[in-house]
């Protein structure tokens, strides 16, 4: 399929047809089933007439340019910088998310939805050619769950390695085998987030993710060839006892190798958990301790930063070399299918059972 030059809904590329017009989206594990006008957990994507279609292809939330380090990713290409890229639409709602306003985007999408979107469009080739002005050597996915944005993720993806530029996926890892199968051969490193090896501490911030979920996507990715990284951001009080960080150690080094890089981040209040006061150095010196009992050999503590928010960048027109008109002017899907309503006409109605 060739990428659209404007912007138009595009289909979903992993979705199941059900009866009665419900689709069943299979990018993410919420495997959202999805009604006729409504739209999945992540409000990305909607059924139009039976068939889903991503909201936010080519919409660009945030840009930044950065060292690959600060993804983080320290054992790939290092010394080389990526320009990171976020949408909306998220498949989780993380308590201390600090990228709310890029990740979530309720009402961006709402907009989207409604043909009234003044949003950045920005096609993938204009992205990869942005990308080789500013002189970077990658396009990093981030701020959001990419896995949400993968039609648009896959067709950046394979022009930047044409023309000569790595790519980069951080990800909370709440992925399906297909979407990761579908990703891995355009995708050269994945840097995930293990949170915690508790399923309560997921059920808190996503219902329906467990640990073993997590894990195993992180190890099927360095099974498909990707170059996998993993970090915890350690938060007082939810995920910072010495003994889970030792169990966290000892699964990355029987599962992706000793030598595998463990990033340990410090957390900032944020969000609902404006109350949680920030990480002590003492919890994240503790994490590398427990981490070096276990094996591991590449550990790496950041006391200095919590996370890589983009909400202090530069507008995405910036770095586009576009003007705000030029590429702001979103205003309605281009596709006939959506008639002059735009597309929204309810949002998902969560029913796990399903
Ligand atoms: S949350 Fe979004 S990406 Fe995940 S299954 Fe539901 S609709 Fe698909």
């Amino acid at each position: 399929m060739t990428a659209p030059q404007q912007y138009q809904l595009v289909e979903t590329r992993l979705q199941e047809k059900l009866a009665n017009g419900t689709t069943r989206c299979n990018l993410c594990l919420w495997r959202c089933k999805i009604g006729h006008g409504q739209r999945g957990f992540c409000q990305a994507h909607v059924n139009r007439d039976g068939t889903l279609y991503n909201l936010s292809y080519g919409i660009l939330s945030s840009i930044d340019i950065d060292p690959i380090e600060d993804k983080p990713v320290k054992h790939y290409r290092p010394g080389t910088q990526v320009m990171s890229v976020g949408s909306y639409g998220c498949s989780f709602r993380c308590g201390g998310c600090h990228n709310l306003d890029i990740s979530w985007g309720v009402k961006a999408l709402d907009e989207l939805a409604r043909g009234e979107s003044r949003e950045a469009w920005v096609p993938p080739q204009s992205l990869v050619d942005s990308a080789l002005r500013a002189g970077v050597q990658g396009i990093a996915f981030t701020y959001s769950e990419p896995a949400v944005w993968l039609e648009y993720i896959i067709d950046v993806a394979k022009l930047a390695h044409e023309a000569g530029l790595y790519t980069v996926y951080v990800s909370n890892s709440f992925v399906t085998d297909e979407a990761l199968e579908l990703a891995a051969p355009h995708i050269d490193v994945l840097c995930s987030d293990i949170k915690s090896l508790s399923d309560a501490f997921y059920r808190e911030i996503c219902k329906p993710a467990r640990v073993e979920q997590v894990l195993h996507s992180i190890k099927k990715a360095q099974e498909l060839g990707i170059h996998v990284e993993t970090r915890t951001n350690i938060i007082p009080g939810k995920n910072d006892d010495p003994e889970e960080h030792y169990r966290i150690a000892c699964w990355v080094r029987d599962n992706l190798g000793k030598d595998s890089p463990w990033h340990i981040t410090r957390f900032f209040p944020a969000y609902k958990l404006s109350d949680v006061p920030p990480t002590p150095e003492s919890s994240l010196f503790a994490a590398r301790d427990a981490a070096q009992r276990a094996g591991l050999t590449n550990i790496y503590v950041y006391n200095d930063k919590g996370c890589d928010c983009a909400a202090e960048n530069r507008p995405v027109s910036f770095y586009l070399g576009a003007s705000e008109d030029e590429i702001h002017e979103v205003r309605k899907c281009a596709a006939s299918c959506c008639g002059d309503d735009g597309v929204l006409l309810k949002k998902y109605e969560q029913n796990l059972t399903d």
